[in-house]
C-alpha cells in the first residue's frame, strides 16, 4: 500500500528528510498538498501568502513530477481529507515535517490519535528548524527567554547535520484518484490583481531560493553587518518567504553560508551575523511552541492593561502610507507594492503604529499577516511584541523610534523614500525625511503641498512620545 506524504510547509525536495525516509522504504508514493482553510482559523493563510503559495506549488509539481511522481491536490480541513485519503487509497502510512503553529501541532496530535485508531502509521519529521524545540534549554530545563543565551547554546551544540540530495527517484503511486485544480483555489488575485508586477520580485519556489542564496553569498553578505540596516542597499537575502514554505532548508543555507565564511575568512563576521538573524528565527519558533498564546496575547502580562487607543482613520493612513511621515510611509507602500519590507522599517513602522499611534500590535500584525508574502506565525508575533515592549528579550518600551532621525540615519541618502514616495523625489535630502518642517519656497520648489499632494503629519513625533510613556506608566502600575 501507498505512503502519504503530505507536503505542509516544506515545499521542497532537497534536503527533505521525511520525503526521503519515504523514499527509502521503496513503496509507492502519494504527495498531497492540502488546502486547508478551516483548521487554523484567524491564521489561515493571507493574500500575499496565498499569492505565494499558489507559484510555489506549482513548481513543487513540476519538480515530483521529473521524479515520476505527481502532486495530489485536495481541500477541506486537514484532519477529514486524511481520513478519506487513507480510506480512497488504502494508504497504511502517513508521513509529513512537523510544524510549530499551536493550531498545527495540535492537528499532529489529532493525527496520531484519529489516523493511529484505524491502524494508520503517523510520522513525523523534524527539517525546517536546525535545532528542534526542547533540545535547547537552559539549566534549569526551561526556554530560553532572552535571545543572546538561547543563540550561544545553539552554537555549542554538534552542528546541524549536512543537507541531503533529494531522492532520486520517487516511485509514484498509480491511481485514479480525483485531484483539483490549482488554478480553482483562487489564490492568485483577479480583479484587483495587486501582484501583477510581483513576478519582478519573486521567483517563488526551490530554483528562486537557490539563487537568491548564492546572490546573497556573492554579493550582499560582504557588506551584510552594516548594510542589513539600510534598506534602500537591499544586502539581506530576501530568503524570508522561501524559507518560510520550506522551499530552503535553513541547514541548507547555514551550511553555504559558513562554506563562504571559510573560502572568504575575511567575511566571518559577516556570516556569523547573518547565521544569528537565522538565530531569531529558531527563537521566534522555539517561543511560540513553549509560548502558543503570543500570536494572541503579550508574553508580558503586565501589557494586559496598556491602554490601547481605537482609531479607525489612523490605522488606515499608516496601512495606506499615508502617515505623513516619509519612512513610515515608503515601508508600508513597499509592503502593499511588493509583499516585502526591509526589516529595519518594519521596527520603524511597527513602533509607529504602536506607540506614536498607540494601536494594538495585533492590528498590525493582523495586516502583516495579509500583505507580507513571508507572513509567518513565529516571526511575525514575535516581531511586533519585539516591538511593542510586550515580548521575551523586547526592545525596552522607552525606546520609541523617532521616525524622522531613522531616516536620516538609514536612508541617508533618501534612495528608498524617492523610489517608494515618488511625490516626494525632488526635496532635498534635508528635508526629505521631515517635509512638514521645509520652508514654504522649498516644499513649492519640489512640487510638494502638504495635505494635497503628500500628508501632513497624522501625530506630532514629541506629543505622540509623551502620550506613550503616559500610557505605558498606566501599565506598569
Ligand atoms: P535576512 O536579513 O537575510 O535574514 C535571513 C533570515 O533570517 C530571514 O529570511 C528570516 O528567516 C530570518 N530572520 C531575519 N530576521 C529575523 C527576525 N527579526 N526574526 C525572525 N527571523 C528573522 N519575518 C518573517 O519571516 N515573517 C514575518 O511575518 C515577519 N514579521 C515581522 C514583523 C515585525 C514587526 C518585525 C520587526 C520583523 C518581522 N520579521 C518577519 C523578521 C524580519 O523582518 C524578516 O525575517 C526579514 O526582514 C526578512 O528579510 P531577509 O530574508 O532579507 O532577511
Amino acid at each position: 500500500s501507498p505512503i502519504i506524504f503530505w507536503f505542509r510547509q516544506d515545499l521542497r525536495l532537497r534536503d527533505h528528510p521525511g520525503l526521503s525516509a519515504a523514499a527509502a522504504t521503496g513503496r509507492p508514493l502519494l504527495p498531497v498538498y492540502i488546502l486547508d482553510e478551516d483548521t487554523p482559523g484567524h491564521w489561515r493563510p493571507g493574500g500575499a501568502s496565498r499569492w505565494w503559495l499558489h507559484y510555489s506549488l506549482e513548481a513543487l509539481d513540476t519538480a515530483l513530477r521529473q521524479c515520476g511522481a505527481r502532486l495530489l491536490l485536495r481541500r477541506g480541513p486537514a484532519l477529514e481529507v486524511l481520513r478519506e485519503l487513507c480510506a480512497e487509497s488504502g494508504a497504511e502510512a502517513l508521513y509529513c515535517t512537523r510544524q510549530y503553529e499551536p493550531w498545527a501541532a495540535q492537528l499532529e496530535r489529532a493525527l496520531y490519535d484519529d489516523l493511529g485508531a484505524r491502524g494508520v502509521e503517523v510520522k513525523r519529521f523534524p527539517g525546517n528548524l536546525l535545532f528542534e524545540p526542547g533540545s535547547v534549554l537552559n539549566q534549569s530545563g526551561e526556554p530560553f527567554k532572552v535571545f543572546t543565551p538561547f543563540w550561544r547554546h545553539c552554537l555549542r551544540q554538534p552542528e546541524p547535520p549536512l543537507p541531503r540530495p533529494a531522492p532520486e527517484a520517487l516511485a509514484g503511486h498509480r491511481h485514479s484518484l480525483a485531484t483539483e485544480k490549482l488554478g480553482d483555489w483562487r489564490l492568485v488575485p483577479h480583479k484587483p490583481d495587486w501582484a501583477s508586477n510581483w513576478h519582478q520580485h519573486w521567483r517563488p519556489g526551490p530554483e528562486g531560493a537557490g539563487d537568491r542564496l548564492q546572490a546573497f553569498l556573492a554579493n550582499g553578505v560582504s557588506d551584510y553587518d552594516t548594510g542589513r540596516n539600510h534598506p534602500a542597499r537591499e544586502c539581506t537575502s530576501r530568503l524570508s518567504p522561501h524559507l518560510h514554505y520550506g522551499e530552503i532548508s535553513p541547514r541548507m543555507v547555514w551550511h553555504a553560508a559558513q562554506r563562504a565564511g571559510r573560502e572568504h575568512p575575511a567575511l566571518a563576521d559577516e556570516v556569523a551575523k547573518f547565521l544569528s538573524e537565522l538565530g531569531w528565527r529558531e527563537f521566534a519558533h522555539h517561543l511560540l511552541h513553549f509560548f502558543p498564546n503570543l500570536p494572541e496575547s503579550p508574553f508580558k502580562a503586565q501589557f494586559d492593561a496598556f491602554p490601547w487607543r481605537w482609531d479607525e482613520g489612523a490605522l488606515h493612513a499608516w496601512q495606506r502610507g499615508r502617515t505623513g511621515y516619509p519612512v513610515v510611509d515608503a515601508g508600508m507602500r513597499e509592503l502593499w507594492q511588493t509583499g516585502y519590507m526591509h526589516n529595519r522599517v518594519r521596527m520603524v513602522t511597527a513602533s509607529f503604529l504602536t506607540k506614536h499611534l498607540l494601536l494594538h500590535w495585533r492590528h498590525g500584525e493582523d495586516w502583516f499577516w495579509d500583505t507580507l508574502v513571508d507572513a509567518d506565525l513565529a516571526n511575525n508575533a514575535s516581531g511586533w511584541q519585539w516591538v511593542a515592549g510586550s515580548g521575551a528579550d523586547a526592545a525596552p518600551y522607552f525606546r520609541i523610534f523617532n521616525p524622522v532621525t531613522q531616516g536620516e540615519k538609514f536612508d541617508a541618502g533618501g534612495d528608498y523614500v524617492r523610489r517608494w514616495v515618488p511625490e516626494l523625489a525632488a526635496l532635498p535630502d534635508k528635508y526629505l525625511h521631515q517635509p512638514f518642517a521645509a520652508p514654504a519656497p522649498v516644499l513649492a520648489g519640489a512640487g510638494v503641498v502638504l495635505g494635497e499632494t503628500y500628508p501632513q503629519p497624522i501625530v506630532d513625533h514629541r506629543e505622540a512620545r509623551q502620550a506613550a510613556l503616559a500610557a505605558y506608566e498606566v501599565a506598569r502600575n
